[in-house]
């Protein structure tokens, strides 16, 4: 079976400062993998490489059996089959809840307005939103705000979803009903790559967590390995400041 992400020998830099040193990494369809780390390890940039909102300086990524860093990929059409969630919900404000789910759908996959709404129904009803259609993101807690761009996310129909810390700018009473969703979600076989500091989350959800510090991955394996027993001493100091 083709894996769902492929990442060699990734390298990024900003200018003379590399963010990213050679990063190997591969995801098996179904699996959830969870990144942890420190601020500023390189967590965000290896997201945004997967589906290329940063071009890698060096090395070759492959979500979805797509070479990516291959210059005639069809990158629209392989962003569409992946889902990505932002720590800012990144809504749109004037439009309604269900305007929200049905305007990458219409715009992008040309679906009708009445299959655009039933898929938005949809959506919304598997992240506990079914009642919000009609609403107005700024009258929404940031918890279901969230919710909401699960929700748009799953409307589109991904293969692949990536999280970047999608409960840090929650207020701590809202986190939960999030990462319930993306339990769920997990459970339901979707394919997950997320970053994350709730260590809790990672422990009962991710089949692997992966310890990224300077650019480089430092240990990966499954939780109770990682998150419990690490082998590495970055891992036991890092684990040791955020527990
Ligand atoms: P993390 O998500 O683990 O906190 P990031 O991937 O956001 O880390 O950032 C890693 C490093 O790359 C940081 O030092 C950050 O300042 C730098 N960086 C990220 N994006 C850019 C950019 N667009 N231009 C210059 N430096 C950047
Ligand atoms: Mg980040």
């Amino acid at each position: 079976m083709t894996d769902a992400i492929v990442v060699e020998g990734l390298v990024k830099s900003f200018g003379t400062t590399e963010v990213l040193r050679g990063i190997d990494l591969s995801v098996a369809p179904g699996e959830v993998v969870c990144v942890i780390g420190p601020s500023g390890s390189g967590k965000s940039t290896l997201l945004r490489c997967i589906n290329l909102l940063e071009i890698p300086s060096a090395g070759r990524i492959c979500p979805l059996g797509v070479e990516i860093t291959d210059p005639d990929c069809e990158l629209d059409a392989l962003r569409r089959r992946i889902g990505m969630v932002f720590q800012q919900f990144n809504l749109f404000g004037h439009l309604t809840v269900r305007r929200n789910l049905t305007i990458a759908q219409r715009r992008v996959l040309h679906r009708t307005r009445a299959e655009a709404d039933r898929v938005a129904t949809d959506a919304l009803a598997r992240v506990g939103l079914a009642d919000k259609a009609d609403a107005y993101p700024a009258h929404l807690s940031g918890g279901q705000q969230q919710r909401v761009a699960i929700a748009r996310a799953l409307a589109m129909g991904p293969e692949l979803m990536l999280f970047d810390e999608p409960t840090s700018a929650l207020d701590p009473e809202l986190v939960g009903e999030v990462l319930t969703v993306m339990r769920e979600l997990a459970e339901g076989g979707m394919t997950m790559l997320v970053v994350t500091h709730e260590m809790a989350f990672a422990r009962q959800v991710a089949d692997r967590v992966v310890f990224m510090d300077g650019g480089v991955l430092v240990e990966s394996g499954p939780p109770d390995q990682v998150l419990v027993a690490p082998r590495e001493e970055r891992t036991r100091a890092f684990l040791h400041r955020v527990l």
